[in-house]
């Protein structure tokens, strides 16, 4: 069984005074039937974790880099991650490919350094506005999948995360007919050790009001949310969703 996971991307967003939204979060979520993620910015891990720490909130980070230290000025390794308490990391969003310009073969060897570190790596994917309207999308994300995706990746320490770039933070989402197809032919691009138990899921503008229908498609396995998961109140009916979509 694969357990559906809610996991809520802060970005750049977030000082110490937030911390209240993940405090009320948990308290809304004591026992959620979903996996809870949340991924502040870097200088909210070490914190977010200790405010957590009796809750089944989890916390993780925004990247890493590829290696566990050395002369890379402002960078943080998986490994610092996994000190200051995360248990997951997000590699390649779209955002990090675009500002930073991360190719795949980068986002593998970040995806390895969290697993060397013992985090989950959510690694994302996602086509452009001009490759789906150039019907490219489902050999775009197949690409990604196959370049992203380290060698010693298992459904337990790898999360997929669908992000169409032009869905991200626009208000806009691909139809439901376009998500399933996406996230089937993901499934069925993973390795076979991977194939049944790898979790499939969706981000790009999910808010309260579409994610009964989004977490009601088959092999969509949660969501990562961006700007509907700064605030207790949105990010806790979207978990109520998911609860509900997992039975
Ligand atoms: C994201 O940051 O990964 C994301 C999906 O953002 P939003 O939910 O705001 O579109």
């Amino acid at each position: 069984m694969r357990r559906k996971l809610a996991a809520g991307n802060w970005k750049m967003h977030g000082l110490a005074a937030d911390l209240a939204e993940a405090e009320a979060l948990a308290e809304a979520h004591p026992s959620p039937g979903c996996e809870v993620l949340l991924c502040p910015p870097a200088t909210l891990v070490g914190r977010m974790s200790a405010a957590l720490q009796r809750t089944p909130v989890v916390v993780g980070g925004q990247d890493c880099h590829a290696e566990e230290s050395g002369a890379h000025t402002g960078d943080v390794s998986a490994a610092m991650l996994a000190d200051a308490g995360a248990s997951h990391v997000i590699v390649g969003h779209s955002e990090r490919r675009t500002d930073h310009g991360e190719t795949d073969a980068q986002v593998a060897a970040k995806a390895a350094a969290a697993h060397r570190a013992g985090l989950v790596a959510i690694i994302c994917l996602g086509e452009t506005e001009a490759e789906r309207d150039g019907g490219e999308t489902l050999d775009v994300v197949a690409r990604q999948l196959a370049g992203a995706l380290p060698a010693g990746a298992t459904a337990e320490n790898t999360v997929i995360a669908y992000e169409p770039v032009w869905a991200i933070g626009t208000g806009r989402t691909p139809t439901e007919a376009e998500i399933a197809e996406v996230h089937a032919a993901l499934r069925a691009g993973l390795p076979e050790h991977m194939a049944a138990g790898t979790r499939l899921i969706y981000g790009g503008s999910v808010k309260p009001a579409n994610a009964a229908a989004i977490f009601a498609l088959p092999e969509v396995d949660g969501a990562l949310v961006g700007g509907a998961s700064l605030k207790a109140a949105d990010f806790s009916a979207i978990v109520a969703a998911l609860d509900a979509a997992a039975g």
